[in-house]
């Protein structure tokens, strides 16, 4: 069974989020790679998809996807990323007393009564101490988020400042902003390259996807993080896949990430066997499909397991 890719009644746009729990196994050049061939996959009557790289520490994707100005890639809008308070002390008003300095808790107010940006956590303790009102409260600027068209389409990407924190938030704007974009243009599906690990910006990228894509590779430490990135995305009632990376390397442990699968219900989207096409495309600046034409049929067959996946689970919640 296959998912329709004519425009859906219900309006519903399916997000899959690829992660792989472990950096380093290829979860970013998959992504790329799929994205690359989504269209021809989706069949014919397909909308495209948004890309959105959500890993916002290390955003790279629009290195790969794009062509143009900004960093490769064509930017449409660039907005700021606001989270949090700041303090800022109006030297006018401020009498020197020294009472926010000794009041802040983060040591964030030097010895000549300025706010130091990079320690304040925006409490606002300072301005509650402070008697002749000198400190106001500014929302405090800590990225941007892009909208940018790349020749797959378009991707919602994001730029954390450094020292900056929140990138969970910023993980939350990114894909709010990439549902925003498919629904804008009438496209039917948001691709998002997630952030390693299993910390709040996974979490972030993954509750209320509609499908994980789980990256591996044969190795102790991938299949480690392989399971505790699935034991997340149970616990987040997020269906999940399985797509194994340079498989050849350990055939043996390529067999024990197949098992596991079957044992624990968990559908195997493919596997790629160590190939010099990945390294190539990465020197190109290419999609790996775009580097070796004859690698794309195995990229479209990972999209028809998991169309086949969204309509399973589609059929089981009565969404189609
Ligand atoms: S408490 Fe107010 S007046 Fe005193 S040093 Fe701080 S900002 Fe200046
Ligand atoms: S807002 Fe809080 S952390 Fe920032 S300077 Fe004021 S007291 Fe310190």
């Amino acid at each position: 069974m296959t998912i329709d890719a004519t425009p859906r009644t219900n309006g519903k746009i399916h997000e899959i989020v690829v992660l792989s729990g472990k950096g380093g196994t290829g979860k970013t050049t998959m992504t790329a790679a799929l994205a690359s061939v989504a269209k021809n996959a989706l069949g014919q009557g397909a909308r495209g998809i948004v890309v959105a790289d959500c890993d916002v520490d290390a955003a790279d994707l629009h290195l790969v996807l794009g062509q143009g100005s900004h960093g490769g890639a064509e930017t449409l809008e660039t907005h700021p990323f606001i989270s949090g308070d700041l303090a800022f002390i109006d030297p006018e008003r401020c009498v020197s007393c020294g009472e926010c300095a000794t009041a802040c808790r983060f040591d964030a107010i030097d010895a000549s009564c300025r706010v130091r940006p990079e320690l304040c956590e925006g409490c606002g303790v300072c301005r509650y101490v402070c008697t002749v009102d000198a400190v106001r409260m500014e929302p405090r600027r800590c990225g941007e988020w892009y909208l940018t068209e790349t020749r797959h389409g378009p991707m919602v990407h994001a730029r954390l400042d450094i020292g900056a924190e929140n990138s969970g938030k910023l993980v939350t704007t990114v894909r709010n902003r990439s549902r925003e974009a498919a629904e804008a243009r009438g496209l039917q599906m948001v691709l998002t390259d997630g952030p390693p690990g299993i910390g709040c910006p996974v979490i972030a990228s993954l509750t209320n996807a509609d499908l994980a894509l789980l990256i591996t590779e044969p190795t102790v430490t991938a299949i480690h993080d392989l399971k505790r990135v699935r034991s997340l995305a149970a616990h987040f009632k997020v269906p999940c896949l399985v797509l194994v990376n340079k498989a050849d390397l350990n055939p043996q442990l390529a067999d024990e990430i197949r098992v596991w699968c079957a044992e624990s219900g968990v559908g195997l989207a493919g596997a790629f066997g160590y190939d010099p096409a990945f390294t190539r495309a990465q020197v190109l600046g290419k999609t790996v499909p775009e580097a070796d034409p004859a690698l794309a049929p195995a990229f479209e067959a990972v999209w028809t397991t998991i169309r086949d996946a969204l309509a399973t689970e589609a059929l089981a919640q009565h969404d189609l």
